[in-house]
């Protein structure tokens, strides 16, 4: 078993096709997008932008805004107008809302097929989103799945939420039409996992992936992490939204934060620390504070380990691009394995930075 273990982990990205959302084109080899949701009323113009530009800043990559009313839809273009990044429109219930929100400049469309009166209506929908050239997330939830899934497998199973998402597509392609995003949402993470995982066994439309209604910081980040994590390992999910409850600005550095952990989008350096104990050698918080102070905004993915003695200190700072070992008040400086320096304690940040700062020349192309 072991001799025919694969020596380098990682499963590759599950197969799909791409579809283009506004500049982001999701699936294929693309990156994972990450979008989040306004909490305003998306008829008050102002205040949509304002918290969309919040959320831009923050690297929100493309916003879904809820369209319940004809006054939502009616803003939707000076919205659009205004902002940097693709706005996608949500509708739950009434596909007269979908139709109304088609007429105007949006880069996506979510429907839930479970809540929009049967396909008759969904495939009116289909249609026009055709007609227009305006992709679409057909987004099942476990919480309202057509009721007559819910019958035949006696509860808002995984096969059942993935045979609701397979019939909608069914109805699209049927029309001619494969702009398809799908999403697969439970708050349940056992259910979320084993219907991601289904749908990728069965279908090669790109996936919008999170675990809904997860609820309030902090754990609901742990939640999203917990379910979303086996996902991205999987291979499987095209672009991610965090759900949190309350601002949705921090959606994004959470999602960016699981990204980064599961190496399916690494953005900056990632810091190797040791919890600390009764061994340790230097004063390892003040440190760390300082490292990722200074390596605020540095986009290149090297790996760098600070541990706080000589236990894991040498292995770990070994198997990393750039790590110390530190013991007595100094540490051992390594960048690829090979030891390269001694400095004292209060040198440790600065050597470090020099090492990041060559490693950053020599990987430049990376
Ligand atoms: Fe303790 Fe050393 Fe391990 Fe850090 S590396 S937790 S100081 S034994």
């Amino acid at each position: 078993v072991l001799e025919s273990a694969p020596k380098v982990p990682g499963r590759p990205r599950h197969k799909t096709r791409e579809v283009a959302v506004g500049d982001k084109v999701f699936g294929g080899a693309n990156p994972v997008w990450v979008q989040s949701m306004t909490t305003t009323d998306t008829f008050d113009v102002e205040g949509t932008v304002e918290q969309i530009k919040k959320l831009e800043e923050a690297g929100c990559e493309l916003v879904r805004v809820t369209v319940p009313k004809p006054e939502d839809a009616g803003a939707l273009g000076e919205i659009r107008k205004r902002i940097g990044i693709p706005l996608i429109c949500d509708i739950h219930f009434d596909y007269k809302m979908a139709l109304a929100a088609l007429d105007h400049p949006i880069d996506k469309i979510r429907i839930n097929p479970g809540n929009i009166g049967g396909y008759d209506r969904f495939r009116q929908v289909v249609r026009k989103a055709k007609a227009k050239g305006i992709p679409m997330r057909v987004g099942v939830n476990a919480g309202s799945l057509e009721k007559e899934l819910v019958e035949k497998y006696g509860f808002p199973c995984p096969p059942a939420i993935v045979e609701s998402a397979l019939r909608s597509i069914e109805v699209a392609e049927s029309e001619g039409y494969d702009q398809i995003v799908v999403s697969l949402k439970s708050s349940d993470v056992l259910v979320a996992v084993e219907s991601y995982r289904l749908f990728a066994q069965l279908a090669d439309y790109p996936t919008h992936i999170g675990i809904t209604e997860a609820g309030k910081p902090p754990y609901a980040v742990t939640k999203s992490s917990a379910g979303l994590a086996p996902i991205l390992l999987d291979g499987i999910g095209d672009t991610i939204r965090i759900s949190l409850l309350g601002d949705p600005v921090p959606e994004i550095a959470a999602a960016f934060d699981i990204l980064q952990a599961t190496q399916r989008r690494v953005r900056r350096p990632e810091l190797i620390a040791c919890p600390t104990c009764g061994r340790l050698a230097i004063d390892l918080e003040k440190i760390i504070a300082e490292l990722e102070q200074r390596l605020e905004g540095r986009r290149l993915p090297v790996k760098i380990s600070v541990l706080g003695c000589v236990v894991n200190g040498p292995g770990e700072a070994r198997e990393a691009d750039i790590g110390i070992a530190a013991g007595n008040g100094k540490g051992m400086i390594f960048r690829n394995g090979e030891i390269v320096r001694r400095v004292d304690e209060a040198e440790i940040v600065d050597a470090l930075m020099e090492e990041v700062a060559r490693w950053e020349i020599e990987n430049a192309d990376r």
